[in-house]
């Protein structure tokens, strides 16, 4: 850790602790990418923090045994309920809302709405991100990627839009210096959505002589998704549980009898798959120079795989046998 030492706020001799920043656009967001990773870094003791851009305001009931007048008239509180349940779940040490409301799909009524998050001033809203990073110090931010065509909700392309902007501005002294002393992230990552992982879920529906829920029309839809670039593989096969159980704390989202998450036996859906992708998209140098990380590189579109988030960034014999 003698790379971090020698920021502005750093201990000399003293390593920071690791801290894991991961930015979602609504609650359910964060137990639907990236659940069972957070829960291994949160086992090895990793500090791990949730930015909530929005409250899900929009969202609609659809668990059928919840769809009353009752839940919906308390929409906005049941999801701040299931959301601190769900990260308990998942293992979230802290949860910060960003404090924008659900914009809702591209074109609706609510996604004009002053509050929403998609029309809230640019700078206005990396400044929060900022403020909360400069705070948190995390060595590593998982945000969304750019390559959204199969889901534009315009809050999730929000999350890209000023995560990029917030992890380049976070170390910059002369960017929003009201809001904390600088501190730069070393890494940044997209949550990438796995093809590979909807394909050989359908694959064991039809092998096990159950009905796929996904259509014609899904399975068109994957070959038209350009195969994201997958640079980081994090193997969560110790936590494969952990996604499905945190999409049930979120009650009025998920139907528990959905075969889309829950049509095949957990004992199988544990097998399939149990990695989480990431694309590194930033990396951080030790002079504060920004960049996409080199081609070959550990990480960089041609070169090995990564499996860990916090691959240099600390002593690579603390990584094995970490989690027992
Ligand atoms: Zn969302």
């Amino acid at each position: 850790m003698e790379l971090r030492a020698s920021l502005p706020g750093s201990v000399i001799g003293v390593p920071d602790p690791l801290c894991l920043l991961t930015v979602h656009a609504h609650p359910d967001d964060e137990s639907s990418k990236g659940a069972g990773s957070v829960a291994l870094y949160h086992a090895q003791g990793v500090h791990t923090v949730l930015v909530c851009c929005t409250g899900g305001e929009e969202g609609e009931v659809l668990n059928p045994a919840l769809d009353t007048p009752e839940v919906h008239a308390r929409l906005a509180d049941l999801r701040r309920e299931e959301l601190a349940e769900a990260t308990r779940v998942i293992g979230y040490d802290e949860v910060v809302m960003l404090g924008y409301r659900d914009s809702g799909m591209a074109g609706s009524e609510a996604n004009a709405n002053p509050a929403s998050f998609a029309q809230a001033p640019q700078d206005e809203a990396v400044e929060r991100l900022v403020s909360i990073v400069r705070r948190a110090r995390p060595q590593v931010m998982v945000v969304y990627g750019d390559e959204q065509s199969g889901y534009p909700h315009p809050d999730h392309l929000r999350v890209h839009e000023i995560g990029v902007l917030a992890f380049e501005a976070a170390g910059d002294p002369e960017r929003f210096p009201e809001v904390g002393p600088a501190w730069q992230p070393t890494k940044l990552y997209y949550t990438e959505f796995s093809v590979a992982r909807f394909r050989q879920v359908h694959e064991k529906f039809l092998e096990l002589g159950l009905e796929s829920p996904f259509d014609a029309e899904w399975r068109k839809r994957w070959d038209d998704i350009q195969a994201p670039v997958v640079t980081t593989s994090v193997d969560v096969s110790e936590f494969a549980d952990i996604r499905g159980r945190a999409l049930l704390a979120h009650a009025t989202q998920v139907d528990p009898k959905s075969p889309f998450w829950f049509g095949l036996p957990p004992e199988v859906m544990r097998t399939i798959h149990p990695y989480d992708d990431y694309r590194l998209a930033l990396v951080a140098g030790p002079d504060g120079s920004i960049g996409a990380p080199g081609e070959s590189d550990p990480g960089g579109p041609d070169g090995p795989v990564e499996t860990d988030l916090f691959a240099g960034v600390r002593p690579a014999e603390s990584v094995s046998g970490a989690v027992g």
